[in-house]
């Protein structure tokens, strides 16, 4: 099968990327291969850039996500990646992490064509993939134990285990970056694993499956089911998974919960946001203005921590919007691998639908639009980056969520006043604080409530660093420490040692 593809576009792919894209349609990993086909039902992989299908995949069927949790549950329970030395689970981490470096450049290239985001972005998105994978395979062999202070007669021990079979829900915006976080210290601990990326961007899981199997972890232990909505509803009340890690919206996460309820499976949550980015007078105008555009457009805004709400002091609040939207129209909106694209399309028609008459209602309720540079012809799922101005406290685009490029901007008159304007949101995943003067970024970060705060920057995210939110923005943390607390449990172990010598 070839892929449909524009030819400009073919002649671009490596052709490991272009041999992925060519293969017959992607079907479910379960077991250690490819399953062929036992649900008719197809979705189609497009191309946001040009609203090409390029070639179509096999949904899961509920017997397929049935299977897959069997085969997961079995490689758990008879020992074959639990009961492995750690010094063989970090060799085989570290070998897969390298298998994966070596393909990083196609599949950032599949990870651009499948998200619609710049290549330069989809780099950056499997680099910190390997990163993550390489940080928590080092964490396979230091874990340790503890004595538990106990009765001089009893000797205590707590002993982190294993949980079992772990699952992962992601979403379109970095599908491999989101399944690492889950995904590197379930099988650094020993769990197994079961994984449902979105409809909307499957391939790069897909073609990590591939990679499990290259690596040689053995069958069973990563398991991948393509699929929409239904598949991962099946997949979240399937019996027999011991913990359930989503990433997506808040509507979802709750059906998540939901479920998870019935079968009382452990969950963390990793939901949407409304980050504000606070900027006082004081600030390094030229670093505050580069952190809040890389905020809010980078990937078209379709990031969870996107600081799509700018509170700024009313004394520089206009001429900064001026340079802001001035800087804004020299970005340069095209396909993901077009070289020297600084902003893709959105994933889908109906993502650019809903973005757009968020911004029309927006604009109808009294709200000034700045709009940015002027989106590409033709039939990708483009819009132009638009800074909003005049947004009324409480108005539906400054409340709810866009995963778009759209900015608002609301002055602040007092340090109060912008900490009360950027905790009024029933979301808390992150927040930025721009200021020269170090005990303002200490005493408004405190007082923020966000899962994280950046001052004078934004959007690290590194291995160590531990992320989550607040509010309806989740709860539990991934990186990190967090990891290791959330995919393994303590188990505690206690001898009676006998009463002893008398004296
Ligand atoms: P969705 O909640 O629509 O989807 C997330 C995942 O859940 C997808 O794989 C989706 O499948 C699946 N899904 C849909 N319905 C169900 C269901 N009933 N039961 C189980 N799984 C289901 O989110 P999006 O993909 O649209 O992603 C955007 C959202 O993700 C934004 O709100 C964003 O803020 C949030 N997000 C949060 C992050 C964080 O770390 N806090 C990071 C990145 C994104 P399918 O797509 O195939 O329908």
């Amino acid at each position: 099968m070839t892929a449909k593809l524009d030819p400009s576009v073919r002649d671009l792919l490596l052709p490991d990327a272009r041999n992925w894209l060519d293969r017959p349609p992607l079907s479910p990993f379960i077991d250690g291969a490819f399953r062929a086909a036992r649900s008719e039902h197809r979705l189609p992989v497009v191309d946001p850039g040009s609203g090409v299908t390029m070639t179509e995949y096999v949904t899961a069927s509920s017997e397929d996500v049935a299977d897959a949790v069997r085969a997961a549950r079995a490689a758990f329970d008879d020992g074959r990646w639990s009961e492995l030395d750690p010094e063989a689970r970090e060799a085989r981490l570290r070998y897969l992490a390298g298998l994966l470096d070596r393909d990083s450049e196609a599949v950032a290239q599949l990870e651009s064509l499948d998200t619609g985001k710049p290549l330069a972005e989809a780099r950056l998105d499997i680099a910190e993939a390997v990163a993550v994978l390489r940080y928590y395979a080092g964490w396979a062999t230091k874990i340790e134990g503890a004595v538990i202070p106990a009765p001089r007669r009893l000797l205590a021990t707590g002993t982190r285990e294993a949980l079992g079979v772990c699952a992962a829900i992601t979403p379109w915006n970095y599908p491999l970056p989101i399944l690492m976080y889950k995904l590197a210290p379930a099988l650094a601990f020993g769990n197994t694993f079961v994984a449902k990326p979105s409809e909307q961007a499957p391939l790069s899981t897909v073609y990590f499956a591939q990679l499990c199997a290259e690596a040689g972890i053995p069958d069973g232990v990563v398991n991948v089911l393509p699929g929409g909505g239904a598949t991962g509803a099946t997949l979240t009340s399937a019996p027999g998974i011991d913990k359930i890690a989503f990433t997506g919206s808040t509507r979802t996460g709750q059906a998540v919960m939901r479920a998870a309820a019935d079968t009382l499976t452990k969950v963390t949550l990793e939901l949407g946001g409304k980050s504000p980015q606070l900027v006082f007078a004081d600030a390094d105008w030229d670093a505050a203005i580069k952190g809040v555009m890389d905020g809010i457009w980078t990937n078209a805004g379709q990031i969870c921590v996107a600081g799509s709400r700018l509170i700024i002091d009313r004394g520089i609040h206009d001429e900064f919007v001026t340079e802001l939207v001035r800087r804004t129209r020299q970005l340069t909106i095209g396909h993901g691998l077009a070289p020297g694209t600084h902003m893709g399309p959105l994933v889908s028609a109906a993502q650019r639908g809903r973005v757009n008459r968020m911004v029309a209602h927006a604009v109808a309720e009294g709200a000034e639009a700045h709009d940015g540079p002027t989106p590409p012809e033709g039939n990708g799922f483009f819009t132009a980056p638009a800074v909003l101005t005049n947004v009324a406290p409480g108005t539906q685009i400054e409340r709810d969520e866009v995963f778009g490029p759209v900015l608002t901007v609301v002055p602040f008159d007092t340090e109060d006043d912008a900490v009360r304007l950027a905790n009024n949101s029933c979301y808390g995943l992150a927040a930025g604080v721009w200021s020269t003067a170090n005990a303002t970024v200490h005493r408004v970060a405190r007082r923020l409530r966000a899962g994280i705060v950046w001052a004078n920057s934004y959007g690290i995210f590194h291995p160590s660093l531990p992320f989550g939110g607040v509010k309806s923005s989740g709860f539990g943390r991934e990186l990190g420490f967090a990891g290791v607390e959330h995919y393994t449990e303590l188990k505690t172990t206690v001898i009676d040692l006998g009463p002893g010598p008398a004296n």
